[in-house]
């Protein structure tokens, strides 16, 4: 079976630990293995030193060329990158357009951002200020490129998008990667990595791929390098607190487990656009990439007016999904498997905890039969929709508020349409990277900027106007803020040009008006 290596300090190996096997999650067949490498004290200290400086000597406009190419690269192997994420990732088609071709968009992105950021290496953050009245003291905020290495740790679910993605941001910023792949689904991030380092498009030691474990890389940081975590929020807290990340204080973005909600306001009724784009969004946060999203929805806010008709058109276009779940490799299949064993177990043990507090409306977690596969093969979960029990929708105690069932999971919780107990309900999930809200009330949407939009790190709003041009909120966009507050991990990356503050340095230059003019200028 092949060994997919890693690059690390300029050229591949194999890794010397215990060989860990990759397989297809929808039909169990193993495709590659990979091990952990030994110490990465000599892959860090390379990117710093060769990498960095060749990042750096690239001018933005050059970077963004150079993104603009590795995108081109992409589209070229776009058949081959999507087969394999079906094969080694459970995606449909579908989703694995999601994935691969979400990251050729975060390049092209960047790669179009780049002519704005002018001509210095350093970019420039604010106007000079005046630091004395009676002088000509002055001080002008820069953002300039970190010393260090961006390490890019990424989560299962986003093989392609969660390391391209990072990397564009990193890259444009003048940082040179050292990208993990979660290692169940790597075979997908490993063939892009091979693809880059095999195009000549990135200088010397400004990528590395670390397959396997993480092993010792967050003894090796230090105070110039940045983290850039993606994954549950339990790695996160243990990734922040390391003892060598906290003493050399290494800067740490992490990105983690979510409660997203869809808030109904109650003007939303069964046949109004609204309701229309509710019920398609709904279907598509749950079963797209099987549930596996960060940004999927978990809570459905459904006040009296809507929910036996949300209810009614949910469980038929579920049931729908339910048939057509398998082996993605099947052109007919609209849902595929989870992503592998534990992932599939993590997800019953949580529906269980949903279940102290919710009622099962649809969906069976016990069900083994799948199209395409035999009997008990593969690692599939149906789609499940619960609705929380009278009285816990708003109990701060309840699974639901807690409980991230990362499968093709969501409960409704009835409430009584107003904007403090939709606030409320959307604070017990502890900080969220989006909610939706479904209404056309502009007195609803209005407090909401007050009452929810401190408690996510996106409020998408989908109104009667709006509603036929609206996309499924789950999409995250390379030019709109993603991350959000408490459970979220209060991380911010990509928004355009503020995603590459992550990877720069915010410094004031205090100096006399004639230098910082002549010097730091725009
Ligand atoms: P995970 O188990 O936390 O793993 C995430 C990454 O961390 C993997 O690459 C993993 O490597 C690595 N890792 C594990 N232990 C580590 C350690 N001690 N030091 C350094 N790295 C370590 O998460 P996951 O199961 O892959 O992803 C699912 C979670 O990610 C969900 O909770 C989801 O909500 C969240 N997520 C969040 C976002 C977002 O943008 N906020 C996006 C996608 C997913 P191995 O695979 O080799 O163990």
């Amino acid at each position: 079976m092949d060994t997919l290596r890693s690059f690390l300090a300029g050229s591949w190996c194999e890794g010397e630990g215990a060989p860990v096997t990759l397989e297809n999650p929808a039909t169990g067949a193993p495709l590659a293995q990979v091990r952990a490498v030994g110490s990465l004290a000599r892959a860090t200290a390379w990117g710093r030193q060769v990498g960095g400086p060749a990042v750096r000597a690239l001018s933005y406009t050059e970077r963004g060329e150079r993104l603009s190419a590795l995108a081109k690269v992409m589209h070229e192997h776009r058949e081959e990158l999507l087969a394999l994420s079906v094969t080694s990732g459970g995606n449909t088609r579908g989703d694995a357009k999601f994935d691969v071709d979400g990251a050729a968009g975060v390049l092209a992105h960047y790669a179009r951002l780049a002519p704005e950021l002018g001509e210095h290496p350093w970019r420039i953050d604010e106007d000079p200020q005046v630091v004395l009245k009676t002088g000509k003291l002055r001080a002008q905020q820069i953002l300039a490129p970190r010393l260090g290495l961006a390490v890019q740790i990424n989560a299962f679910n986003f093989p392609a998008w969660g390391m391209v993605g990072k990397l564009a941001v990193a890259f444009l910023a003048g940082m040179p990667t050292l990208a993990k792949p979660a290692t169940a689904t790597a075979a997908l991030a490993h063939r892009i990595a091979e693809l880059f380092l095999e195009s000549g498009h990135l200088p010397e030691g400004s990528f590395q791929l670390l397959m396997g474990s993480a092993g010792d890389l967050l003894d090796h940081l230090g105070p110039q390098d940045v983290i850039a975590f993606t994954g549950s929020a339990a790695t996160g807290r243990r990734i922040r607190t390391h003892e060598n990340v906290l003493t050399q204080g290494v800067r740490v973005n992490v990105e983690a487990d979510s409660l997203n909600a869809a808030i109904v306001g109650p003007d939303v009724t069964a046949g109004t656009e609204v309701f229309d784009a509710l019920v398609r969004d709904l279907v598509t946060e749950m079963t797209q990439k099987a549930g596996q999203k960060c940004t999927a929805i978990r809570r459905i806010l459904a006040p009296p007016a809507c929910a036996d008709d949300l209810v009614a058109a949910l469980s038929e276009r579920l049931q729908a999904r339910a048939e057509k779940t398998g082996d993605p490799a099947l052109g007919e299949v609209r849902m595929g498997p989870l992503t592998s064993a534990a992932q599939l177990a993590d997800a019953r043990a949580g529906l269980s905890a949903l279940q102290r507090d919710a009622d099962i409306l649809r969906g069976d977690p016990t069900r083994t039969a799948f199209l395409g596969v035999d009997e008990g093969q593969g690692h599939f979960l149906e789609p499940v929709l619960l609705r929380a029990k009278d009285g816990r929708a708003t109990d701060p105690k309840a699974a639901f508020h807690h409980t991230e069932v990362f499968g093709p999971v969501s409960t409704i919780l009835p409430y009584d349409g107003s904007l403090e107990q939709a606030a409320a309900i959307v604070a017990l999930g502890g900080g969220s990277l989006q909610s939706t809200l479904y209404t056309s009330d502009r007195g609803l949407i209005t407090g909401a900027l007050s009452a929810i939009a401190p408690l996510l790190g996106r409020l998408v709003v989908v109104d009667e106007k709006g509603a036929a041009g609206s996309i499924p909120p789950g999409g995250v966009l390379p030019q709109v803020h993603h991350g959000g507050p408490g459970r979220a991990g209060d991380g911010s990356e990509l928004g355009g040009v503020t995603g590459l503050a992550l990877y720069q340095q915010r410094v004031s230059i205090q100096a006399s008006a004639g230098i910082l003019a002549r010097t730091v200028g725009k």
